[in-house]
């Protein structure tokens, strides 16, 4: 049987899948710790690649890497959350240890490519693709084709700038949407408004001692970490908001808040529909 292998390399995670027919048939996931250098995790992605493809006659494989990724080259220019990936040929690295053709690109604009070829934005002439984990991607086809722009590096929603004050960026920039909703910083607003929460507890468990006024409920996250913050993850707020938590509902508002600034920033700049609108 033929197959081919598609492999994303992500900040926190490495996900390797045999592909046959549109079908995957077979996964390994990994983790990617970002202090390891990168010819030792590129040569630890080629050992499970040649033992997926063992039974099938697989002779390509399509590579996604959360960075700038260039055109044509494969060469991995720069990445954000691994900040040891800095002129990484991924694709010439790949293709020596394993021996198959390898195409690389961002990871947003895999997905996106993929989600447009095969999957929900099947049929659709324009699509603006979202990657939502540790860092924040964006793909986009415009008129039918991906668009990478002059070298390979475009659609970078991700670091587009929503407040001109906010945090800064291992891109270099400051107030970066990823500063909002990448999950490395929705994790520490989470912890943030916690720490705040046990404090006010505390104020308010020595009032009611002393004058008897009732404090605020603590979040259910206390009680699903242990009290531990350093456990709180995206899917512990995910669970307590199913729970009814008011705290994790309220991180998950304002995340979606961030978002749509996102969005709609992109949505302004691309979409021609809107305008039509404004010339109606
Ligand atoms: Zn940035």
């Amino acid at each position: 049987m033929e197959g081919a292998i598609g492999i994303d390399i992500g900040g926190t995670n490495i996900k390797i899948g045999l592909v046959d027919k549109n079908r995957i048939v077979a996964r390994r996931i990994i983790k990617n710790d970002p202090g390891e250098p990168p010819p030792q995790v590129l040569t630890r992605v080629a050992e499970i690649v040649k033992k997926l493809g063992q039974k099938y006659s697989v002779k390509t494989a399509g590579v996604g890497v959360a960075g700038l990724v260039e055109k044509g080259s494969g060469l991995v220019v720069f990445s954000p959350n691994l900040p040891l990936w800095v002129k990484i040929p991924v694709k010439e690295t790949l293709a020596r240890l394993t021996g198959l053709e390898v195409f690389c690109t961002n990871d947003a604009n895999a997905v996106t490519l993929g989600e447009w070829l095969y999957g929900a934005a099947r049929g659709y002439n324009d699509v603006l693709g979202l990657t939502l984990g540790t860092g924040v991607g964006s793909g986009l086809i415009i008129n039918n084709q991906p668009v990478l722009g002059a070298n390979g590096f475009a659609g970078e929603l991700g670091h587009t700038v929503i407040s001109f004050n906010g945090p800064d960026c291992p891109c270099g920039n400051s107030g970066c949407l990823e500063r909002y909703i990448g999950a490395v910083a929705v994790v520490r607003r989470c912890r943030a408004l916690l720490r705040a929460q046990a404090r006010r507890a505390t104020v308010a468990s020595n009032q009611l001692s002393l004058f008897g006024t009732s404090g605020e409920g603590l979040s259910r996250m206390f009680e699903l970490t242990g009290f531990n913050l350093n456990q709180i993850t995206p899917e512990v707020i995910s669970r307590a908001a199913r729970m009814g938590d008011k705290l994790a509902q309220r991180v998950i508002k304002e995340t979606a808040y961030f978002l749509a600034i996102g969005i709609i920033n992109a949505v302004l700049l691309l979409t021609r529909k809107w305008l039509l609108l404004v010339a109606d």
